[in-house]
């Protein structure tokens, strides 16, 4: 899944988990269930780019020690497997998390149509609208 999905869906998950231990388990998790729907990434460069721009996002409007922020940070966290294996740290077949392995067992099937990913995106965004409380 795009790590910008990841991270939208980890910081509604963490939206509603409220703490920012749960939320950050429940970031976890939500990668686990995003990453097994069909779906299409974009290249390294893109993904790199879309990631900082939604963490950005999300420490920017929540800030940096809300159950939001830990929820992306755990809903992205998994993929920095990825991101070791492009850097040459470690090899495909030593990844760990359950939906990177087994070559590609549990993984989502490729696709070209990504409302998918646009229905889930939107749907995370509507919770954090609707948790979201106003400080004034
Ligand atoms: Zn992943």
């Amino acid at each position: 899944m795009i790590g910008a999905v990841h991270t939208v869906v980890g910081a509604a998950m963490g939206a509603l988990a409220k703490s920012k231990l749960r939320a950050f388990l429940t970031g976890v998790v939500s990668h686990l269930i995003t990453d097994a729907l069909p779906h299409k990434d974009y290249s390294p460069a893109a993904e790199l780019s879309l990631l900082g721009a939604a963490l950005s996002g999300v420490a920017a409007w929540k800030g940096i020690d809300s159950p939001e922020f830990w929820g992306a940070v755990g809903g992205i966290l998994p993929d920095a497997e990825h991101a070791l294996e492009l850097a040459g740290y470690i090899d495909a077949e030593h990844k760990v998390f359950p939906t990177h392995f087994a070559a590609g067992r549990y993984h989502g099937r490729k696709t070209q149509d990504r409302r998918l990913q646009l229905l889930v995106t939107a749907a995370s965004l509507l919770i954090l609208l609707a948790t979201y409380k106003c400080k004034k």
